[in-house]
C-alpha cells in the first residue's frame, strides 16, 4: 500500500498552503455569534470561495472544483494547520448541500452556490421534545395541499439559528404511515411567516441553540427533498454526511493534542510518564488517520460511508475528549487560570465541554454503539 501523496495532490497542497499563508487573518476573528464576527466570518468565507477553495470537492457548476474525497481531505489538513478560522457555512457544506446533490431537484440544487459564498446559512431542524434519539417519533406536522404543505409543531436544540436564512426540516406528512416511512424532508425558509426561532439561554449565559417554533407555516412542495414520505432516507444521507464531516481530520487532533501539552507546565511536560501518555495520544490520532484514509478511498471510488462513519465519529468524539481531560489533570487547579488559545474555543474548559456536546450531537454515541453492533458486528437488535 503506498500512502504518499501523487504529484497531483502535492502541487495542490502547494496551492493551498502558499495561499493559506498569504490570506489567512493574522488575528483571530472575532466570536461568530456576534453580529462583527458574522461579518468577518462571512467575509473569509467569500474570500475562500472566489479562489475556488470553499468546497473543492463539490462539482465546478455548483461552485467547487468537482476534486475527489481525497483532494478535500488534504485541503483540510492543510487548512487546521494553517489556523483558519471556524467554517461559517457549516451546516450547508457539511449537512444539506451533499444531501442536494444526492436527493434534491435542479431547482433546488441552484441553492447550493449560496451556500459557499454563505449568503446563505442554513440550520437544521430535526430534534423535538420528544424526538432526540428515536428521531422517527417526531410528531411536527406537515398537512399536504394541491400544491404546498403546511407545517405546525416544534423542534428543539437548532444550532447556529442566528443568522440562518434556510431551515431543512423533518415533518410528519402521513400520520398513518408506518413512522419511518411517513416524514418529509422539507426546506423552509426562515423568512416564512410563522417561524420563530426561541434563544435557550446556557449555563454559561451563551445562547447557541433556539426553540424553533413553526406556526402555520407554509411551504411549495416544490421545497420536499427526495418526495414525499421519503424523508427518513433522505435524513440518513445528511446523518451519515454530519459523522463523517471531513473537519474532524487528524490534523486537527494533532494540533488540539500539541496546543494542549503546550499549556501544560514545562516541567511536568518533560515527565517520562506524560511523554508516554503524549505518545499514545499522537498513536491513536495516527490510527485515526489510517481509518479515514480508509473511508476516503472508499469514497473517492465512489462507495459511501454507511457504518464507518458511526465508528469513526465515536472515535473522534471520544479521543479529543480524552486529550483535553488529560491535559486538564496534568493542569489540575492551574487549569482555572491558565486560558490556552485552542482551536475553535477561548479555553481549555470551554473546549472540553464542547467536546462532551459532540458525543450526543450527530446521532449520541450510545447509538452509534447501537449501530456498529448491529450493522458492522451482526449482533441482534436491541430491544
Ligand atoms: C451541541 C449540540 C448541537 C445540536 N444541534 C442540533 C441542531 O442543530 N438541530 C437538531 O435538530 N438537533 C440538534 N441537537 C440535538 C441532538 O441531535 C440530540 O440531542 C440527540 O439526537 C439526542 O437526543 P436527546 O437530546 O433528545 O436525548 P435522548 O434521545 O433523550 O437520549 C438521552 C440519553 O439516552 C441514550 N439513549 C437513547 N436511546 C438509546 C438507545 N436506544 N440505546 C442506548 N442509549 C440510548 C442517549 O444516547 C442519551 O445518552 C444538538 C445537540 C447538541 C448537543
Amino acid at each position: 500500500m503506498d500512502l504518499r501523496l501523487s504529484g497531483e495532490l502535492l502541487s495542490f497542497r502547494d496551492e493551498v498552503r502558499t495561499w493559506l499563508r498569504d490570506n489567512v487573518p493574522e488575528r483571530p476573528l472575532a466570536p461568530v455569534t456576534t453580529e462583527r464576527g458574522f461579518a468577518e466570518h462571512r467575509e473569509w468565507e467569500r474570500r475562500l470561495a472566489a479562489a475556488g477553495l470553499a468546497a473543492v470537492h463539490w462539482p465546478v457548476e455548483h461552485g467547487g472544483r468537482g476534486l475527489d474525497a481525497l483532494s478535500a481531505s488534504v485541503f483540510y489538513d492543510e487548512y487546521v494547520r494553517a489556523g483558519a478560522p471556524d467554517r461559517l457555512g457549516r451546516l450547508g457544506l457539511g449537512l444539506v448541500g451533499p444531501t442536494l446533490m444526492e436527493w434534491g431537484t435542479p431547482r433546488q440544487r441552484e441553492l447550493l452556490p449560496a451556500m459557499l459564498t454563505c449568503d446563505d446559512i442554513w440550520c437544521q431542524g430535526f430534534s423535538e421534545p420528544d424526538a432526540g434519539s428515536d428521531l422517527a417519533s417526531l410528531r411536527t406536522r406537515g398537512e399536504v395541499g394541491t400544491d404546498s404543505i403546511r407545517i405546525n409543531g416544534q423542534k428543539v436544540w437548532t444550532s447556529h439559528f442566528r443568522f440562518a436564512t434556510w431551515i431543512f426540516a423533518l415533518v410528519r406528512t402521513d400520520p398513518e404511515a408506518p413512522k419511518h416511512r411517513g416524514i418529509s424532508y422539507v426546506l423552509i425558509p426562515c423568512d416564512t411567516p410563522g417561524v420563530e426561532f426561541r434563544p435557550i439561554r446556557q449555563m454559561n449565559d451563551d445562547a447557541e441553540f433556539a426553540e424553533l417554533f413553526l406556526t402555520d407555516v407554509e411551504v411549495p412542495l416544490e421545497n420536499v427533498v427526495g418526495g414525499l414520505g421519503n424523508g427518513w432516507k433522505v435524513a440518513m444521507s445528511t446523518l451519515t454526511h454530519e459523522r463523517s464531516s471531513n473537519l474532524n481530520t487528524a490534523a486537527h487532533f494533532h494540533r488540539v493534542l500539541r496546543d494542549a501539552v503546550a499549556l501544560i507546565p514545562e516541567a511536568r511536560r518533560n515527565d517520562s510518564l506524560v511523554r508516554y501518555e503524549v505518545g499514545r495520544f499522537h498513536e491513536e490520532i495516527e490510527a485515526y488517520r489510517f481509518m479515514t484514509l480508509r473511508t476516503l478511498t472508499e469514497v473517492s471510488k465512489g462507495e459511501k460511508p454507511g457504518p464507518q462513519a458511526s465508528m469513526g465519529k465515536v472515535w473522534w468524539s471520544e479521543l479529543q475528549t480524552r486529550i483535553l481531560e488529560f491535559a486538564l489533570s496534568m493542569l489540575a487547579s492551574e487549569a482555572e487560570v491558565r486560558s490556552g488559545g485552542l482551536p475553535g474555543a477561548t479555553n481549555l474548559f470551554k473546549h472540553y465541554w464542547m467536546s462532551r456536546a459532540s458525543h450526543i450531537y450527530a446521532g449520541s454515541n450510545e447509538i452509534q454503539r447501537n449501530i456498529i453492533a448491529e450493522r458492522v458486528l451482526g449482533l441482534p437488535r436491541s430491544a
